[in-house]
């Protein structure tokens, strides 16, 4: 049963001393104490849980099927473009490169605009035009600006954009495209906030107040939502919706996790779900003002005034209350705050696009680099259910991230004159290369991380790749093809890694093929000695292809 619009009641209430007043535009703080983070509060008496879990299963997987706890009062004034429910991806090979058993993805860059700013969008400008305004400033880095640009054109409200002159130029274009009025500051983004809301009062001009408006924060929220849904149904076949043990973002203003904090604190109130998440956000390094703060064990951070980072979307240098929030709810219920170089994200992204096929912009490559910094530190164990929030498209990034050398031109009108390809060298090329096959046995029982070996293999060079997928099967195969080489997993069941390489160095014939050793376990002091000799090994999680690739060489070397 859904509730009607006549019954539904939603009030704000301060974060702070708690008093409630009613949803409306002009309140911008609380009336007793000043404080001015509200959340909204939905009376959801009338509301029967179990009976409202059956009906979203008939309902589409879009958003607003969630309007029970969404801040407008009626679903006429809704303004769509059919954002929400991205997908939940589960990742195969980046998760086995990592070691990780449940990694999920949760795909934002599906939505209209390319990010998970969407959501945004689609509350806040509804609730806008629940309230009647029709006109709008904005400070942005980009993708709030282009979302908002697009979902402000199909409610016929005026858009201001301000963005930064950091911001990239392609993201001003796009705004300006769906009709916004786009304002270029040549200035920080905290100083391009000053100036818009500057604008904005002596205009006349509703001001959106991001982090502090109470839109964004329910907007983000159906992130949480979904998250739980998806998992529930694809972890647990749909019994019940489940908390991930990780929730991890790139932070800039913080509202992404605040809002995805406040969604699971009301499904935990509501007993959708039995736990909170803990939270990884991860900064850019040359703007980390939250990272810099926590690792002090501070809860005001100090303002960065200049940040060092080409990564516009991040650019928060003041994050002023957002910090407070995180940094309590890290406290109470865990998490971590990492920060990644930009050349740890670029370098991310292409892993991600390689490994997983999924290609991302900056801001969530470094969410990725987090990631696996996380992993590597033994912060998030083997059996964490992760979700990364894959927050927004690359579009406008191709030259960071590839260079200049990621094509191969052949030009056939000079044919003639001089070959761009030589045939001779290629052909001679090809020949040495085909004196190079070297035969490797990969002995890996979780079919994932043997796909991903054997994919990073043939990709990198000429090797002729086989698979055993327990520890017998890999003596057997050994003995029979004698490889130049041997990859194998230290934990399977029967006939372990240990075995696989004892049996190897009593045998003359085999003891001499090096042995790389990949592994997700913690090894004892007794294990490494085991190993010691001439075996190398690999921590899984630590190492990624090119790593990989490099330890490969020098055991054929
Ligand atoms: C806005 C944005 C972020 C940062 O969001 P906050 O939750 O406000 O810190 C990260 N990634 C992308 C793609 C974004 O658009
Ligand atoms: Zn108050």
């Amino acid at each position: 049963m859904s509730l009607s619009n006549q019954t539904k009641h939603i009030e704000l209430e301060c974060i702070n001393c708690h008093t409630r007043v009613p949803l409306d535009k002009n309140i911008s703080g609380c009336p007793n104490c000043g404080e001015n983070i509200l959340e909204a509060r939905y009376d959801l008496s009338q509301l029967n849980v179990q009976q409202w879990l059956q009906e979203l299963k008939r309902r589409g997987d879009r958003l607003w099927r969630y309007h029970e706890v969404l801040p407008i009062y009626d679903t006429a004034n809704i303004v769509t473009l059919g954002e929400g429910g991205t997908p939940l991806i589960k990742s195969k090979a980046l998760a086995a490169s990592l070691g990780l058993k449940n990694l999920y993805i949760k795909d934002e860059r599906q939505g209209p605009t390319g990010s998970f700013k969407d959501r945004q969008a689609t509350v806040a400008v509804s609730a806008l035009r629940e309230m009647g305004v029709d006109e709008l400033a904005v400070a942005s880095t980009g993708n709030v600006a282009i979302a908002y640009a697009a979902y402000c054109a199909q409610a016929g409200i005026k858009l201001w954009a301000f963005f930064p002159s950091l911001a990239p130029g392609d993201k001003m274009r796009e705004a300006a495209l769906y009709g916004a009025e786009v304002m270029k500051i040549t200035g920080t983004y905290d100083q391009t906030k000053e100036l818009a809301a500057h604008f904005a009062r002596t205009k006349g001009v509703f001001l959106d107040k991001g982090i502090k408006s109470v839109a964004a924060i329910e907007a983000m929220k159906t992130m949480a939502y979904e998250i739980a849904e998806q998992l529930g149904q694809q972890m647990d076949g749909g019994e019940h919706w489940r908390t991930p043990d990780w929730f991890l973002q790139g932070v800039s203003g913080g509202m992404g996790p605040i809002g995805v904090g406040k969604g699971f604190r009301e499904m935990y109130d509501f007993g959708l779900v039995d736990k909170m998440p803990s939270m990884g956000l991860v900064q850019s390094t040359g703007c980390a003002p939250m990272v810099e703060a926590f690792d002090r064990g501070q809860r005001i951070a100090t303002p960065i005034d200049t940040p060092q980072t080409i990564i516009a979307t991040l650019a928060t240098g003041n994050p002023g209350r957002a910090y407070e929030l995180l940094y309590d709810y890290v406290q109470e219920y865990g998490g971590s705050f990492v920060s990644a170089t930009d050349e740890e994200a670029f370098n991310a992204i292409r892993i991600l696009a390689r490994q997983d096929g999924i290609s991302v912009e900056p801001a969530t490559g470094v969410t990725f680099a987090g990631l696996f910094k996380m992993v590597r530190e033994g912060i998030i164990k083997p059996d964490d259910v992760v979700v990364v929030n894959c927050s927004g498209h690359t579009m406008p990034v191709e030259t960071q991230i590839l260079g200049d050398q990621w094509q191969r031109q052949v030009d056939l009108s000079q044919q003639s004159q001089t070959p761009v390809m030589p045939e001779e060298g290629l052909l001679s090329a090809l020949d040495q290369m085909d004196k190079l096959v070297r035969r490797i046995v990969v002995v890996e029982d979780n079919p994932d991380a043997a796909r991903l070996m054997s994919r990073i293999l043939r990709a990198k060079g000429n090797f002729d790749v086989h698979i055993a997928t327990d520890g017998a099967k890999g003596i057997e195969i050994i003995r029979e093809i004698r490889p130049d080489l041997v990859i194998t997993d230290l934990m399977m069941p029967d006939v372990d890694g240990f075995t696989v390489i004892d049996t190897m160095k009593s045998d003359e014939n085999m003891s001499h093929i090096p042995i790389i050793v990949v592994t997700a376990k913690e090894l004892t002091a007794k294990e490494r000695a085991r190993l010691s000799g001439e075996i190398t090994l690999l921590q899984k999680g630590s190492f990624l292809d090119q790593d990989f690739v490099r330890e490969l060489v020098e055991a054929l070397e």
